[in-house]
């Protein structure tokens, strides 16, 4: 049986990277990911996780984008790479997540707890 962190680099090698429009991050927000997950993420006070919330933002957006790229949730790499996650800005990989894969993403979300960015 694979843990967690195993599943979790599993489904993160089978998300196909792509390049977004310099500077944006339009999809980032308030997003929930795997307790497994958010524990790899530095630790944000109270007062930054309400303001966040407040903008209607996610705690780890700061000026120069995502501050904690390499870690960032499975929800987060999943975004642009599905028809059912699509970008705004029409960026999107060569070839989109396997619906498989896509459908194990979500099961594996709905089988553990999931905590507020
Ligand atoms: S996926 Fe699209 S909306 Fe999200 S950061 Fe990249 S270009 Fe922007
Ligand atoms: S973790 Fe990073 S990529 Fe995900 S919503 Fe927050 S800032 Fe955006």
């Amino acid at each position: 049986m694979a843990t967690n962190s195993q599943k979790i680099q599993y489904f993160r090698d089978r998300v196909p990277a792509f390049a977004c429009t310099p500077g944006c991050h339009d999809c980032c927000g308030p997003v929930t990911a795997s307790s497994d997950e958010v524990s790899r993420l530095p630790i944000k006070t109270a007062a930054e996780h309400d303001k966040a919330l407040a903008d209607y933002n996610c705690p780890y957006l700061g000026d120069m984008g995502c501050q904690v790229y390499e870690e960032r949730p499975l929800i987060c790499r999943l975004f642009g790479t599905t028809a059912n996650l699509p970008c705004p800005n029409g960026c999107a990989p060569s070839l989109p997540t396997d619906p498989k894969i896509e459908r194990q993403i979500h099961k594996f979300h709905q089988t553990t707890r999931q905590v507020l960015l």
